[in-house]
């Protein structure tokens, strides 16, 4: 009895000391992101501003309005005119430069904190995350509280997927009470929307949607190929994510622009579903085909440590291995990568509001910087510049009820806005480097911006992001 006594004493011990090295490891993680504190008592915090000599570009409608003054009170746009007169606000002066809505990447999965001065970095002022955890409510928290400079953050909750396992990160539902639970549940705990995945049969497809409808949870689809394509028209759900699903699902891979029309056309006549191509995810396997050094490229340092380890590491190997057993996977990956151009295209043409997402943040999509090849992408398949900027911008916003006070530059609105040196009308690659992001009103200028970009670029967190992983596993089992 005394032996045993002492192992337990000895685990109980080993324990304890672990659960300590884990919160030092986390408390050390988030003092290295304290460079994204709101400090209230700094100038950096003011978030009333009266900015004057600027060409707004509002995005209600395709026109620039010349030399205007924006009065900002409190992070909300209140007045837009040629002249403003308010008392005791801080005069900024737009030197003649464009004002646009900040941009909205509505498919990214975040892994930590320096991913958000990525995105502001990038000119991206919101962000729907599309696998949710429970570090993600708390960055939501520290949002809300304006604790952080961070883009508007939304989440859904985990994705939700059927019987069939298919990795440790999902959740297997098994039956409609289950499912309904736990559309409750996410609701309760503050998760935005609703995720449905993989392998959701009829039964469960359907009790997930009728407790989304009763709980007042959009739903953001990635197609389960265990109910037809028509399945994801309905109007709970507000997007469908990645072309590459048309190909696999309804057309089974086969690249006939005259089956694809028929499937256009559905999606058009749903009156309510906005699509979400993340043509750059697909479009990097082709990029890792062609570079066989691409894990080692210095931009890949943008990347959370953990991903990089796994994620993209895995990525490259299986394309690596495709490429070697069988030559014509490049060109098969490219030509269906042109294929999803020509997706976006109709769907565009055919009135479906198209909303722009990269997936950022899994293989070698980059946090922030991949919203401007994303954006590049819709105008190579034939959008105006003011078509593409919609995808970022007024498209997205008006997705889900909960975005609306985003989007465009009008009175009302949440100040999220960039100042950008050349009309992104005339060059869209102007929106690169925007010389301030206004986020909530609160004002950053490049040289913050490209501090955030260096931070990110150093950071060693693989072991606290692992931790809010398992915390993940853990919690959401
Ligand atoms: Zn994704």
């Amino acid at each position: 009895m005394k032996i045993l006594k002492r192992i337990l004493k000895i685990v109980f011990a080993l324990i304890g000391l672990l659960v300590l090295i884990a919160i030092i490891t986390l408390w050390i993680d988030s003092s290295k992101t304290n460079y994204l504190d709101i400090n209230k008592n700094e100038s950096s915090s003011n978030n009333s501003y009266l900015i004057k000599n600027v060409n707004v570009i509002p995005m209600s409608q395709d026109t620039i309005l010349v030399d205007k003054m924006v009065y900002i009170k409190e992070g909300i746009i209140i007045k837009i005119a040629d002249t403003i007169r308010v008392n005791g606000v801080q005069i900024f002066d737009g030197e003649n430069k464009y004002l646009t809505p900040g941009l909205i990447d509505m498919h990214v999965h975040v892994w930590d904190k320096y991913e958000l001065g990525l995105y502001l970095s990038n000119g991206v002022t919101a962000v729907r995350n599309l696998w949710g955890m429970p570090m993600h409510l708390r960055i939501k928290e520290d949002v809300k509280e304006e604790n952080i400079f961070s883009p508007s953050f939304f989440t859904t909750g985990p994705k939700l997927t059927g019987a069939e396992f298919i990795g440790d990160d999902n959740l297997n539902l098994t039956d409609p009470i289950e499912a309904k639970n736990k559309v409750i549940e996410y609701k309760e705990r503050g998760y935005d929307f609703i995720k449905t995945y993989y392998g959701l049969d009829k039964e469960i497809f359907e009790a997930v949607i009728e407790q989304a409808k009763i709980s007042e949870m959009d739903i953001v689809a990635h197609p389960s190929q265990k109910v037809p394509f028509s399945y994801h028209l309905n109007s709970q759900i507000k997007s469908i994510e990645h072309a590459e699903e048309i190909v696999q699902q309804p057309l089974q891979f086969d690249l006939d622009p005259n089956k694809l029309q028929p499937i256009i056309d559905s999606i058009s006549q749903s009156h309510h579903t906005s699509y979400c191509p993340t043509i750059t995810v697909f479009n990097n396997i082709y990029q890792m085909m062609m570079d066989d050094d691409i894990l080692d490229s210095e931009s890949l340092e943008y990347m959370n440590p953990l991903i990089k380890m796994d994620d993209s590491k895995r990525q490259f190997e299986r394309w690596f291995n495709a490429k070697q057993n069988d030559p014509k996977t490049v060109d098969r990956i490219k030509n269906q990568h042109d294929f999803h151009l020509t997706i976006v295209k109709k769907l565009h043409e055919a009135g479906v509001p198209i909303i722009c997402g990269t997936d950022a943040g899994i293989g070698v999509t980059l946090p922030g910087f991949s919203i401007h090849k994303e954006l590049a992408f819709y105008k190579e398949a034939g959008f105006s510049n003011y078509e593409v900027l919609k995808t970022a911008t007024v498209n997205a916003s008006k997705t889900h009820a909960k975005m609306n006070q985003l989007g465009t530059i009008e009175e009302g609105k949440i100040a999220n806005l960039l100042l950008i040196d050349e009309n992104p009308l005339v060059d869209l690659s102007s929106l690169k480097n925007p010389s301030y992001v206004f986020v909530n009103g609160r004002k950053l200028n490049r040289k913050t911006l490209d501090s955030f970009n260096e931070k990110a670029y150093n950071r060693k967190n693989l072991i606290a992001t692992s931790l809010k992983y398992l915390e993940n596993l853990i919690v959401e089992k």
